[in-house]
């Protein structure tokens, strides 16, 4: 029996997770889980998998949430230091890390700090942090599971080969929903169209992410840090179909790719799983009925974002942990419709043309570089002669 903490168990993967966990109770045990603030349904769950340890966002919540619950409620924590507690203290053997955004850092690597496993979903903690969570994998001597299906499918590819035989990782990206718009199309594009990803059903800000290509970039940093393989090597292949996941090249020429129907619950239960593989009641992968798949270059030009994402890469240090601290404000200034859609890479630009990159070789750098930029792109989106709406 595997026990498990699920941070973040109330959005998509989290959801995903526990689909998982109630299809294989032989298998596992729910012993801690965190949300955000849909009380309702981390309600339902405490009910049907009986965590001894939730976490909430703060004093309030767990009130409301203890008082619901009553008698039977499990330990109730709250804030930063109930987050931490539930992933490094509830005596899980892994921790399924399902938090979006730099939220998910601190928890994340306390877990690693633990000696925790962890299936990684939350890829803005390798794109902020790195090195500092590479280097506590290592010192820990921990696995780090990828969750995201490209690395997931990258993982599975590199299995029983050398590392030195690598050539480079090719990287699917659906294109999102946008991907045959014009830049004059691109302008105009409302939240509610890009929350309508063809593919995948996904949280509101990696849906985003999905629209303006920058997910693809977060993932090329994140493939840096989990497979050591500098940008050079790491390539993009834009796939509408979304059935190959991604692909390892190798220096003979062969590659080595990994395919399914596009869904998460695939490479969340590798992780939950790894290294056996659990029955899933999906439906098969069908090639004859597709008939076609098909592949294209990105265009950075109408998708700036991928760029940025190579560049921040590229200069190291601290600039990822600015990029992605640009892109959330951005993001959820879209979302709140206080910033037009091709504006996201402007401020992003914008914030990563003004820092200053620093090693970022401790949390504290990170943290720091975080905020720095939050704060450039806040002040970036409010100041009316900005020009970035
Ligand atoms: P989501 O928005 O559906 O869920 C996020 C979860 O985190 C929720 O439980 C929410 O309550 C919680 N949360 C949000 N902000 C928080 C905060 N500040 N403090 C504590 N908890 C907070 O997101 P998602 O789509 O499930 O994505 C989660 C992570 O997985 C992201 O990093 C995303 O990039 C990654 N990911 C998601 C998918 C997918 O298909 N959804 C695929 C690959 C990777
Ligand atoms: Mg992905």
């Amino acid at each position: 029996m595997k026990t498990l903490a699920i941070l973040g168990s109330t959005g998509s993967i989290g959801v995903s997770t526990l689909d998982i966990v109630a299809a294989h109770p032989e298998r596992f045990r729910v012993a801690a889980l965190t949300a955000g603030r849909n009380l309702d349904l981390l309600e339902e769950q405490i009910r049907a998998f009986r965590p001894e340890m939730v976490a909430v966002c703060d004093d309030a919540d767990a009130a409301r949430l203890g008082a619901r619950l009553g008698a039977g409620a499990p330990r109730i924590l709250s804030g930063r230091d109930g987050l931490i507690a539930c992933a490094a203290q509830s005596g899980a053997h892994l921790v399924v890390s399902a938090i979006v955004g730099a939220a998910g850092l601190e928890p994340t690597l306390a877990a690693i700090e633990a000696g925790i496993d962890v299936a990684l979903a939350n890829k803005e903690t390798l794109v902020a942090a790195g090195e500092v969570v590479m280097g506590a994998v290592a010192r820990r001597g921990i696995h780090l599971i990828p969750v995201d299906s490209e690395h997931s499918a990258i993982f599975q590819s590199l299995a029983g080969h050398r590392r030195d035989d690598v050539r480079r990782l090719i990287l699917t990206a659906s294109g999102g929903p946008f991907r045959d718009r014009s830049a004059a199309e691109l302008a105009r594009v409302t939240p509610a169209d890009a929350l309508a990803h063809p593919n995948w059903a996904m949280g509101r800000k990696i849906t985003i992410d999905s629209a303006t290509m920058m997910n693809k970039g977060l993932e090329v940093i994140e493939a840096h840090w989990l497979f050591d393989l500098p940008a050079e090597k790491i390539a993009v292949h834009v796939h509408p179909e979304s059935i190959v996941h991604s692909m390892v090249e190798y220096v003979d020429g062969a590659v080595i790719a990994q395919l399914g129907i596009p869904d998460m619950k695939t490479p969340i239960a590798l992780a939950l799983s790894w290294p056996e593989r659990l029955p899933l009641d999906l439906p098969p992968l069908d090639l004859c009925r597709l008939g076609r798949l098909h592949f294209s270059e990105p265009d950075t030009e109408r998708f700036p974002c991928l760029a940025l994402a190579y560049q921040a890469l590229r200069t190291g240090g601290t600039a990822p942990a600015a990029l992605n601290a640009a892109n959330e404000v951005a993001v959820e200034a879209f979302l709140d419709g206080r910033l037009d859609f091709m504006a996201i890479p402007r401020i992003i630009a914008e914030v990563l043309d003004r820092h200053q990159p620093a090693p970022a070789d401790s949390l504290a750098a990170v943290l720091a570089a975080d905020a720095a930029a939050r704060d450039a792109a806040r002040s970036l989106i409010n100041s009316a002669a900005g020009g970035f709406r």
